[in-house]
């Protein structure tokens, strides 16, 4: 029998956008000195709100709201009183859970299904988490601190996030930090604003303190003059890798502490003897997730030889079947990418792999007549030296190259300039043992894919960035421990 398909749209108006959006200063929205952008929503090319941009004395202004925060409520306060804050703020999303989940949908174009079950509730489990922390610091093994009060905290944060997981990015850099007894200065990116801005009022609405977190809409130049700016202790950033450098070059001699998570082109590694058909979902996860606009993607299959074509005819079948479309609507798998500029670059990069030799299959779904939006892609017969293996797509498409033995494996996951995830798939645990300890990544799923936890530190190993965020030890990036 033939089902007929039904979309299930979320309602656009859960979200409560409102026409204009503003910058989030000393415990206040204010007008910005900087040019009003307008963000739209990627899946229709519409304008969704027009947001007022921080100007440079605007960063000075937060900064310097930051450091008297900082002196005079945020950092003498109790853990335990910081804690109580933390708490309401992490119940407070969770109660608009579907609002923020329909409002990230409208600006970055994921699905709605991912944000409503992934971005969201990750972001309030990471504030959950380290609310929980904030009274325990100094049984943390970091230092017990004088008069067993806890590691200190550092002082001024300047956190700067890309347009992938704007909330859940938010959630990441502002819950340690506040946790921790810093104060912080964020900086969300240029084409996802929305989510942060709501964070902001939610902490305004929580009864944080004035100064202790203050968001300002912009572009890279205002990022770079946070990241510049002498009055901060610290810089968190995530982003690209030649932006992570030029900051790292920045900060040099500075004093100033830094913490980096930027790109990655992990490898999902397949062994002959695994359970083919999980393998393949976690293979699909890996990379279309998000529409691959992750730092951890799977974006190199790497599949034993012998099992290769028949592992490739799965993986196409199971790809086909992937829904790209409206991400309002609760059956779509794929959304839109989410800015011109993000789809051309995936496009000039899926060209190289052509003219480079690689053989490219392309979902049959059909793509929405408007909006942004690219199909689910598979390249096999990638080398090594190929563009599509080596460079970060950061978008819907998989690398398929293949190997024969374990240390074949292992040399060809480590080819790379990155580090930050992998993924192996085997039937035996000596294995993926034995594989997990010679892959260099930060994080090593083995039988799954994209899991994220709170308590699980995550972050890289060379090019990919350094730190940990998550985890007993994503406090110490925080602490003067
Ligand atoms: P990006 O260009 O580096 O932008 C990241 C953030 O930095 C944005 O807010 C951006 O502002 C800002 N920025 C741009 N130029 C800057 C400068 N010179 N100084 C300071 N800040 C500056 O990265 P993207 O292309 O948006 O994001 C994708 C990248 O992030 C990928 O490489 C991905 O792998 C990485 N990523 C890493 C992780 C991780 O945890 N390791 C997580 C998510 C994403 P505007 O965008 O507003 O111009
Ligand atoms: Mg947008």
């Amino acid at each position: 029998m033939a089902w007929e398909y039904a979309p299930a749209r979320e309602s656009a108006a859960l979200a409560n956008v409102a026409p204009s959006y503003r910058p989030f200063v000393d415990g206040t929205f204010v007008d910005g000195g900087g040019e009003p952008l307008k963000t739209v929503n990627p899946a229709t090319e519409e304008v969704l709100a027009e947001v007022g941009t921080a100007s440079a004395a605007d960063v000075d202004r937060a900064v310097a709201a930051a450091r008297k925060a900082y002196e005079t409520t945020w950092g003498p306060m109790p853990g335990a009183e910081r804690a109580k804050y933390l708490f309401r703020i992490a119940r407070i999303v969770a109660e608009r859970s579907r609002e923020l989940a329909v409002l990230e949908t409208l600006d970055n174009g994921k699905p709605i299904r991912e944000s409503r079950d992934v971005d969201v509730p990750t972001a309030a489990a990471h504030l959950f988490h380290h609310a929980g922390w904030a009274d325990k610091l100094e049984h943390a093994g970091l230092g017990a601190g004088a008069g067993g009060q806890g590691p200190k905290p550092l002082g001024v944060v300047g956190a700067v996030i890309p347009w992938n997981f704007p909330l859940l990015m938010a959630a990441w850099k502002i819950a340690p930090a506040l946790a921790t007894g810093n104060t912080v200065v964020l900086k969300p990116a240029e084409t996802t604003p929305l989510t942060a801005l709501v964070l902001a009022e939610i902490a305004a609405e929580a009864g944080l303190p004035p100064g202790v977190l203050n968001v300002l809409p912009g572009a890279g130049d205002i990022g770079s003059a946070l990241v510049g700016h002498e009055g901060l202790d610290k810089v968190a950033f995530t982003g690209s890798t030649d932006v992570g450098k030029e900051i790292q070059r920045r900060l040099a001699g500075t004093g100033r502490r830094l913490t980096l998570e930027l790109g990655g082109k992990a490898a999902n590694i397949v062994y002959d003897d695994a359970a083919l058909d999980q393998a393949v979902e976690g293979v699909v996860d890996g990379i279309f997730f998000n529409q691959g606009h992750v730092c951890c993607a799977g974006s190199r299959l790497l599949v034993q030889e012998s099992i290769a074509a028949e592992f490739e005819e799965l993986l196409h079948a199971r790809i086909a079947t992937l829904r790209v479309g409206d991400p309002l609507d609760k059956n779509t798998d794929v959304g839109a990418i989410n800015s011109r500029a993000q789809l051309d670059r995936i496009v000039d990069l899926a060209a190289a792999g052509d003219a480079e030799g690689a053989q490219r299959w392309t979902s049959p779904w059909p793509l929405p007549e408007k909006g942004l939006f690219f199909p689910p892609t598979v390249f096999s017969g990638v080398e090594q030296t190929m563009r599509v293996a080596r460079e970060e797509i950061f978008g819907p498409v998989l690398s398929v190259l293949t190997f024969r033995t374990p240390e074949e494996a292992v040399a060809k996951a480590n080819n790379t300039p990155y580090g930050l995830s992998a993924g192996i798939w085997t039937d035996k645990g000596s294995k993926a043992m034995w594989t997990a300890q010679r892959v260099r990544a930060g994080v090593v799923w083995t039988n799954t894919f994209n899991k994220f936890d709170p308590t699980s530190p995550f972050g890289g190993y060379a090019e990919s960035g350094f730190g940990r965020e998550g985890g007993r030890i994503g406090l110490e990036a925080y602490l003067d421990a």
